[in-house]
This record gives C-alpha cells, structure tokens and sequence, in this order.
C-alpha cells in the first residue's frame, strides 16, 4: 500500500515533530518558535509492506494581514486536496481560536477520511478529561478516527500508524 497523508494544524502543536518520529530522522524543523516550518515538506516513510508520503505544512494562521502568513495559509490549505487521509492535529486540551480557525478550512463533507490527533498527551494533568474533549469535538466534525498520541515520548505512534496504513 503506498499513499499521501498530510498534517494540518495551527503552528506549534507539534506537527514536524511527529513527522520527524514517525519516519525516524529529522527531515522537519522544530522549535519552540512558532512558524519554524515556513514551506510544505514532504517525508517518506518506507516499511516492507507500505509506503506513506507525509506532507509535514506550515501551521496554519488566523492573521491574513501578512505576505508570508497569507502563503504559508495556502500552503496548508492545498495539502488538503489530493491525498490519501488528512491528519488535523491539536496540543492536548488546549482548543484556541486558531484551532478553531483550522477546523473550519477542513471540507464539510470529507472525501477522504480526517483524523484528529491530539498530540503532547504526555503533557496531560488529567487524562480523565480525554474522553469528554474527544466527545465534544467528535460532535462539531465528522472526524473519521480521533487518536491521541505523544509525538515527542513517541507514545501510541504504533496505532497511529495502523489507522493511516488501513486508510490508504
Ligand atoms: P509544529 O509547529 O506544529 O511543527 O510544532 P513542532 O513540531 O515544531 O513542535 C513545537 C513544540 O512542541 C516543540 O518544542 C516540540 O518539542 C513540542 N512538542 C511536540 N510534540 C510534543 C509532545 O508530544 N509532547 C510535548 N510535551 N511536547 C511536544
Ligand atoms: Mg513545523
């Protein structure tokens, strides 16, 4: 199985970190600095049986006002069309404006499967409010998997990557 999944979301939620650890080399930029991912990069992920292209995008802004947010926007809006399963990430509880901002770029009615990932579980004081926030976001979009992972203490990658081969 070969295909292209890419990952959207507002800067700093982790993205290329997980790109990085799902392939297992550093091909992304990382930062505690917002906008450190400036164009699309693309990773390839090789196993025996499977190949995924990942398509790591420049966080996704809500200020239009600049040149270089207003590219780095298409940039991770056109990731969107033409491949295989969009991965829509979020940093652990933490909805914001910009999350918001995101969710309402994704296509109403999904062609292609979207899974939220919500990241830097690590991080999480209380893992018994997962289950609610998976619910309540589950009920605003037709997310077609919700998968909570560690991309940093590469927790739970392994299912992660069981629902993206399925799904290609
Ligand atoms: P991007 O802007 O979405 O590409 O985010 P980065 O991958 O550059 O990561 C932003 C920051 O979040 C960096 O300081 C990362 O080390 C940190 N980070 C990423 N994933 C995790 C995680 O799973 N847990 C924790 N605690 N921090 C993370
Ligand atoms: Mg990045």
């Amino acid at each position: 199985r070969c295909g292209m999944v890419s990952i959207v979301g507002r800067p700093n939620v982790g993205k290329s970190t997980l790109m990085n650890h799902l392939i297992g080399q550093k091909v992304s930029i990382t930062s505690r600095k917002p906008q450190t991912t400036r164009h699309r990069i693309h990773g390839i992920h090789t196993r025996d049986h499977y190949q995924i292209v990942f398509a790591d995008t420049p966080g996704i802004h809500t200020g239009q006002e600049r040149a270089l947010n207003r590219a780095m926007n298409d940039a991770a809006v056109s990731t969107l069309s033409g491949v295989d399963v969009v991965c829509m990430m979020v940093d652990g509880l933490k909805w914001t404006p910009g999350d918001e901002h995101v969710l309402s770029l994704l296509p109403a009615k999904p062609d292609v499967p979207v899974l939220l990932i919500i990241n830097k579980v690590d991080s999480l004081e209380d893992k018994a409010e997962l289950l609610p926030y998976i619910e309540s976001l589950s009920a605003r979009y037709p997310f077609d998997a919700v998968i909570p992972v560690s991309a940093l203490k590469e927790q739970n990658l392994e299912q992660l990557e069981k629902a993206l081969v399925e799904r290609l």
